[in-house]
């Protein structure tokens, strides 16, 4: 690897086609995978993963908003692509790039249908997503006639799936509540595909759904975090590899006497004589100011230095009184090699998907083929 000149997002393609073939690898033959690519992937880079994904043969992808749908078929991609919170606005550009809704509400299925009425569809493939729990987006059981109905009247619409959202797949403890959610995923689509006389895909499990809920695999899966090569748990993170490695540099080496302070607000008041070093990455990279003040560390030349004082918008100035480094080296913020982007978030009692999808789009990406 290439030792980095600036601050990178390194992207290992290889990391991610061994992530994708452990996660197929608990499912069933016939179980189709959904790559979830919304936010730039994750904060990856959303074209060239999915792109890469294509080659592995994924079945599916889903993004959260239409324009992230377009911006993967700008880029060639020719999946289906599933749009999680598609929004009325922008149901005529999402039926003009072949984008695939998820309809979660009264008022979205009747727009929808009006809208790709208006646009002379036929058949438009469509997505139903069922409320069981996480109280988010979604029909309720309560729907299932009127959703019947409604599809009853119509030719313009066809579903293509019949989904539901895990509120704690990642959490063992809520085992019993997850059931439950499995079970009224069952009966809502079993009286759904009753009523309208076709069987959809059905799917409902993320990355830890996955990895704890076999019996909810039914025919398809979701999976985001896992592809990017977390797990959410020590045990299952084992098993993936982290895709992305933040790289940046030492601009500056600082001596810090006793008594003086570093950074904004003078936050950080020094006791005794130290070294620091000024990093070109800040908050508006996505190293939230929250990692300021000794909670949040990068390496550099394999040891440990804490970030000192405030996090700066475009700088964060690190602890390197014992660490043998010079202005120009490399330094590490997260990465499979030393601290992962999941150690890195507990450290200020986040989640790596926070971390992971915050790198801003101002840091180059660098794939690694
Ligand atoms: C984001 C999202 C996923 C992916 O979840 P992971 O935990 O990253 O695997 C799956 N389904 C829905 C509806 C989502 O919003």
């Amino acid at each position: 690897m290439p030792k980095a000149q600036e601050t990178v997002l390194e992207i290992d393609l290889n990391a991610l086609k061994h992530n994708f073939t452990h996660l197929k690898s608990k499912l069933k033959n016939h179980t189709k995978v959904l790559a979830v690519v919304k936010a730039f992937a994750y904060g990856n880079d959303a074209r060239e993963i999915a792109k890469y994904l294509e080659t592995l043969n994924v079945d599916y992808f889903a993004v959260a908003y239409a324009n992230e749908g377009v911006a993967l078929r700008e880029a060639g991609v020719t999946k289906s692509i599933l749009v999680l919170h598609p929004i009325a606005v922008n149901f005529k550009t999402l039926i003009a790039y072949c984008l695939e809704p998820n309809l979660y509400s009264k008022k979205i299925l009747e727009t929808f249908i009006k809208v790709a009425s208006e646009e002379n569809q036929t058949n438009y493939p469509v997505h139903i997503k069922f409320n069981t729990g996480l109280n988010r987006l979604g029909f309720d059981e309560s729907n299932i006639d009127f959703i019947a109905n409604t599809l009853d009247k119509t030719n313009v619409v066809k579903v293509k799936s019949l989904f539901s959202h895990l509120a704690a797949s990642e959490d063992l403890n809520e085992r019993e509540f997850t059931l439950n959610q499995i079970n009224k995923f069952k009966k809502y689509s079993e009286k759904l595909i009753d009523l309208i006389g076709y069987a959809p895909i059905r799917h409902m499990c993320n990355t830890s759904g996955i990895l704890n809920y076999p019996e909810a695999h039914f025919d398809m899966v979701r999976t985001g975090i896992g592809l990017y090569g977390f797990g959410n748990s020590v045990k299952e993170s084992k098993n993936l590899k982290p895709i992305a490695t933040l790289k940046t540099i030492i601009s500056q080496i600082h001596t810090i006497e006793k008594g003086e302070s570093v950074g904004y607000n003078r936050a950080f008041k020094s006791e005794l004589l130290l070294m620091t070093a000024t990093l070109p990455i800040g908050h508006a990279d996505g190293i939230n100011r929250i990692y300021g003040n000794g909670k949040g560390f990068v390496t550099i030349n394999g040891k440990k230095a804490p970030i000192v004082g405030n996090v700066c918008m475009d700088m964060i100035m690190v602890n390197i009184t014992n660490i043998d480094c010079q202005e120009g080296d490399e330094v590490i913020v997260f990465g499979p090699e030393y601290t992962s982007a999941e150690t890195l978030a507990e450290s200020a009692s986040t989640i790596s998907y926070e971390l992971i999808t915050s790198i801003s789009q101002r840091v180059k990406r660098v794939l690694l083929k």
